[in-house]
């Protein structure tokens, strides 16, 4: 387990790349991709798998139909905060090779700054001749290799406060240095011209277009539009004296989407049991792919059609009233200089197992049978149980599970992995948690 969430960690973080890597993991044990524009036909005890752009549905068909059985589902999600480069807007500018950015999410900004980034994102690929419709297009994820790009600190000297308060205006101060300028500036910027040999091939656009098209093993002639990221490289780090922590991109929440899809993959379910990865979590949920989308009623409406017939309409209110949900999502541990941050008594520890998250203004789930189902299945599995309730004084971020809660009616609980340095473009972890993460949630799906 240890050495595969290095292998998935050591990755890149877009949400694409995510989602792609665990539709691979997903393949080996015999998941079978169906497409949302397919006519379905499901076998009891088979196993699938759906996807909706960067987001995935991967399931067990239980031997009892949904509306006596339930589904049991667990729920992470793919995408992590960072920074989208503007590519369209990259130029010559003085003497260098710049690209401003936007801002996805909420990252610790400063973290990204003098940092080696890597570029990585997606291509779409496809023909020019005609207009991109249903299957015509295809999503490809690229990642430049090395270091592509720096986002350099003003000197100390130029801003002899800088230690005082950090902070970044993201539109004037994060644009990505790229490179040295060349010769005479070219700035246009529409890489289809750059296919179609209209003269602007040295536009700094049209070079990331032909680097992303020639990393992905595609002709930039058939790239229609692209999306760049930039990532940190670094890959995972494994840290500490006796090397009991690991250092990595997005550990929130790659930890996530692989402990439920390794718990999936290794139980034996008599119910039908569901892993759900949803993208956009960290803006909000708010998409047709997020958690705050019909993806998962949408999902749950077509296997209740297929097992009832469309007309037994009873049967989808009865598989949502026994079906349950685990959202799975990093947890703030301790933070050893700031432990004023914790409620003394509900302060997580790395190391110290899966946490409970709990909030009654209900930022974090908490459906009472669910949490005491998880307290039950941490003793009987042996597996520690931490509680997190914030300070009363302080409001908690919250996760994909009161949304999913929302959009299903279905009941829901938080649980997840204490991180240090949670939305850091490097988060810090134990490895110990992962395991008895995983462990916790295969005890629920096959409970
Ligand atoms: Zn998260």
């Amino acid at each position: 387990m240890t050495d595969d969430l290095l292998t998935f960690l050591d990755g890149i973080p877009t949400a694409m790349h995510t989602a792609h890597e665990l539709e691979r993991r997903f393949a080996k044990y015999g998941f079978l991709r169906l497409g949302e524009n397919d006519r379905w036909q499901l076998e009891p005890g088979g196993r699938y798998l759906v996807g909706r752009g960067a987001s995935l549905i991967a399931w067990v068909a239980g031997t009892a139909p949904t509306a006596e059985g339930g589904a049991r589902i667990a729920v992470a999600h793919v995408d992590c905060p960072g920074l989208r480069l503007k590519h369209r807007a990259a130029r010559q500018d003085g003497g260098y090779v710049v690209a401003p950015v936007e801002v996805y999410g909420s990252p610790i900004i400063a973290t990204w700054v003098d940092r080696d980034l890597t570029i990585a994102g997606t291509l779409i690929v496809g023909n020019r001749t005609q207009a991109p419709f249903a299957s015509d297009y295809s999503i490809v994820p690229f990642s430049l290799v090395g270091a592509r790009g720096v986002i350099p600190n003003l000197a100390v000297h130029l801003n002899r406060k800088m230690n005082e308060s950090l902070s970044y205006n993201e539109h004037e101060h994060l644009n990505v240095l790229l490179d040295l300028a060349s010769g005479e500036a070219d700035n246009h910027t529409d890489e289809r011209d750059h296919a179609h040999g209209n003269g602007s091939n040295h536009s700094p656009a049209a070079i990331l277009t032909t680097l992303a098209a020639a990393s992905a093993g595609v002709e930039p002639e058939q790239v229609l539009d692209a999306e760049f990221f930039l990532c940190d490289g670094g890959g995972v780090t494994i840290a500490g004296l006796s090397g009991q922590l690991f250092t990595a991109a997005a550990i929130d929440n790659r930890a996530g989407c692989l402990t439920v899809q390794e718990a999936l993959c290794s139980s034996e379910p008599a119910v039908t049991s569901v892993a759900v990865f949803y993208d956009h979590e960290e803006i909000g949920s708010r998409s047709a792919t997020g958690a705050d989308s019909t993806l998962l009623q949408d999902w749950l409406q077509r296997v209740v059609a297929l097992e009832y017939g469309d007309s037994d309409r009873e049967a989808y209110y009865r598989a949502v009233s026994r079906s349950t949900v685990v959202s799975n999502d990093a947890a703030h541990a301790v933070h050893p200089s700031y432990r004023d941050r914790h409620d003394r008594a509900f302060a997580p520890v790395l190391g110290g197992g899966p946490v409970l998250k709990i909030d009654a203004n209900q930022r974090y789930a908490g459906a009472p049978q669910l949490t005491a189902r998880m307290r039950v299945l941490s003793q009987q599995c042996g597996v520690p149980l931490q509680e997190l309730v914030s300070r009363a004084d302080m409001r908690p971020g919250s996760t994909v599970g009161p949304l999913t809660a929302a959009q299903t009616g279905m009941a829901t609980v938080d649980v997840g992995m204490p991180i240090l340095a949670m939305h850091s473009i490097r988060e810090t972890a134990a490895r110990s948690d992962v395991q008895q993460l995983q462990q916790l949630l295969s005890a629920y799906y096959s409970s």
